[in-house]
């Protein structure tokens, strides 16, 4: 199958979480023609000290929609709250209803382990509904249900924030992708988020958000001597496919780049 036929879907927690840890696969996705969607499960509603609720949550679906539009790709957000997503059936059903809607190939969604529960239970939410999507008689209860997908798509985690699990250890990862050469649009699509940079600051005490970007990025590229690089590892658990299709696609033109996705050394 040609790449250009790929759906690919990046699911994260929160509005700027794609482009800090997904961003750059996804741009080297596009350019070999996959059609890609970002989503959002909340629109970021307590990324602020300073709106209420509802003004941020406007603020940040526009920032995540231009970002999106950088790439060429659509954006959504499933509405639910920040610090409220949780693994229950409504939230599940909800999930699956959007992946049989979207029928992806791949999904990218948050690592299971991570600093924070918004990004665990997207994590664990995004596997189940990627499973339960194909499942015929798993009802949505959606009023006008999508179809059931015909199998469950290659499932990839992202990097967990500063590539550590919640103790705060260096998380093992499966493999690594060189975003060197689409770096600056990487990094335009999250300097889209402005109204986090000044969020950051005061609630982590970190300035400079998009050079906290580049640290990690650098640190992973690191790893296999390139100058940045994201990190992915494949759900490979039963019944989920087990072939490494992102690395198929990604070495198919316009770019064939010799040692693009290169496994972790043992001890990095
Ligand atoms: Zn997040």
């Amino acid at each position: 199958m040609a790449a250009s036929t790929k759906r690919i879907l990046a699911i994260h927690a929160h509005p700027d979480d794609v482009e800090f840890q997904c961003a750059g696969t996804l741009l080297l996705l596009k350019e070999r023609g996959c059609r890609i969607t970002i989503a959002t499960m909340t629109p970021g509603d307590c990324g602020t000290a300073e709106m209420d609720a509802k003004a941020i949550a406007e603020t940040r679906r526009a920032e995540a929609k231009k970002s999106a539009h950088i790439l060429g790709a659509e954006y959504y957000c499933l509405e639910f709250r920040d610090l409220q997503i949780v693994h229950d059936n409504p939230t599940r059903k909800r999930v699956t209803e959007f992946i049989r809607r979207m029928n992806p190939d791949i999904v990218f969604t948050a690592p299971p382990v991570d600093y924070m529960a918004d990004h665990e239970m997207t994590s664990r939410v995004v596997r189940d509904a990627c499973f339960n999507a194909s499942v015929p008689n798993y009802d949505t209860d959606s009023d006008e249900p999508a179809p059931p997908t015909e199998k469950i798509p290659h499932l990839y985690y992202m990097d967990p924030v500063q590539g550590s699990d919640g103790f705060g250890d260096p998380l093992p990862m499966g493999g690594l992708i060189d975003v060197s050469g689409v770096w600056e649009k990487k990094r335009a699509m999250l300097a889209c988020h402005e109204s986090q940079r000044n969020w950051l600051l005061r609630q982590h005490g970190i300035d400079e958000y998009l050079e906290m970007q580049a640290r990690w990025s650098r640190r992973r590229g690191w790893e296999i001597n390139v100058e940045y690089a994201e990190a992915f590892r494949q759900h490979r658990g039963h019944p989920y496919p087990h072939d490494d299709l992102l690395r198929s696609v990604l070495a198919t033109p316009p770019e064939d780049e010799l040692g693009l996705f290169a496994d972790v050394p043992d001890n990095p």
